[in-house]
């Protein structure tokens, strides 16, 4: 029998329930003695912004994070009230879109913060900004050598407010760089003094990504910026053999067989005829391809399930189709479910596991999810 599915049966299904549950989890781990920002940037790491910020704030977090002030509106815009931080603070041109919507950058330069102060001057407005300082990352943010000079000519911007100060870890999810992370503790200690000295009150002081607010308990501070473990991303971002939350994957990538076909011993599949049956064969065809996300790289080499066993990707995968060998799966017919990422039955591909294999980051798959993939909410609280 035939079962023609009435829409393309490829999605992402976005645990909601299991994010709540992570995020208690980690709040356990971590302790109630800090603050909270949900790091929601590049669309919640492809799990979708809105909704993952609409459950996270449901469940307490007190801040969001994002990467630019669009990403920020697209929160304001779902009715989200909590503060926003832009943790790549801004470009001149959105000043009026950070006011407006009432969205607070991170600072590092002060062309952007005597465009910022200017703004807020003609409006007769205060507006509260973050510093961000490099203390070791080499990216964005002050020099924690060069500190002084920057926060004197902040300081000459009246309509500007310092409520926070930061900076971010280069390596805290290796333990084998701990006196580097260690120093970056020491440089903003040193940072938060000059600061204080200069009679600057921040509101918040904050260091910590997943890893560092998981693996470095002791870092200062009253805030920690969570990004991947509020997604259950911990199984490659978090160091190996220490104590850390349990956490449950939030995204899996679904499809479903479009077409089985008999293939005899000796033919080639797909483009550039990478693969040749070895035996007579039953290759399903799966509406998949790297355009979704699903990434090329996994050609010959990935795995997916379907019935509750492993089956292998072989060939090529194109922009749109996957093939997969089903010749060992019992009963497989079309319109059985194919899972790329997540569980069936006792069987289960995590995106870190996918990520290894293609010399990434778990982070990398969720985000690579394209938006041609409908994101599906669910409330299953399941492993
Ligand atoms: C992305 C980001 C985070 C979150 O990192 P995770 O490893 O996902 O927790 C925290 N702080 C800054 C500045 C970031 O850019």
């Amino acid at each position: 029998m035939d079962i023609f599915s009435d829409q393309r049966p490829t999605r992402a299904d976005i645990d909601l329930a299991n994010l709540t549950q992570n995020f208690h989890s980690v709040k356990n781990f971590v302790g109630k003695n800090v603050q909270y920002m949900a790091v929601v940037k590049a669309d919640a790491y492809g799990h979708g912004a809105p909704q993952c910020a609409q459950t996270l704030e449901k469940a307490g977090v007190d801040w969001f994070g994002v990467a630019l002030p669009e990403e920020g509106l697209e929160l304001r815009r779902a009715g989200l009230t909590r503060p926003i931080l832009c943790l790549g603070s801004f470009w001149p041109g959105q000043v009026d879109l950070l006011i407006q919507n009432d969205l607070t950058p991170t600072l590092f330069q002060m062309p952007a913060a005597r465009a910022l102060n200017a703004a807020a001057v003609a409006q007769n407005r205060m507006i509260d900004v973050h510093i961000k300082i490099d203390t070791g990352m080499g990216r964005v943010g002050v020099r924690h050598d060069r500190l002084e000079d920057f926060v004197r000519d902040i300081k000459s911007l009246k309509n500007l407010r310092v409520d926070g100060l930061m900076t971010h870890f280069a390596a805290a999810d290796d333990l084998e760089e701990n006196d580097f992370t260690r120093l970056q503790i020491e440089r903003f200690q040193k940072a938060a003094d000059i600061v204080a000295k200069s009679g600057l009150e921040p509101t918040y002081f904050d260091l910590a990504n997943s890893p560092g607010a998981v693996a470095h308990k002791d870092a200062p501070g009253n805030m920690v910026r969570l990004g991947g473990i509020l997604y259950g991303l911990g199984g490659d971002v978090l160091p190996k053999n220490i104590a850390k939350p349990e956490l449950l994957p939030v995204m899996s990538l679904r499809s479903a067989i479009t077409l089985l076909k008999r293939v005899p011993k000796g033919e080639s599949l797909g483009y550039g005829r990478t693969f040749f049956t070895e035996r007579d064969s039953l290759i399903a065809t799966v509406p998949i391809g790297y355009n979704d996300g699903y990434r090329r790289s996994l050609s010959n080499l990935g795995k997916v399930l379907v019935r509750g066993e492993f089956a292998p990707v072989v060939g090529r995968i194109s922009m749109d189709w996957t093939l997969v060998d089903v010749t060992d799966v019992e009963n497989v017919q079309v319109g059985d479910e194919v899972v790329l990422i997540g569980r069936q039955g006792a069987n289960r591909i995590t995106a870190e596991c996918l990520a290894a294999s293609l010399d990434t980051i778990s982070y990398e798959i969720t985000c690579g999810i394209s938006s041609r993939v409908p994101r599906s909410y669910v409330n299953r609280a399941i492993g």
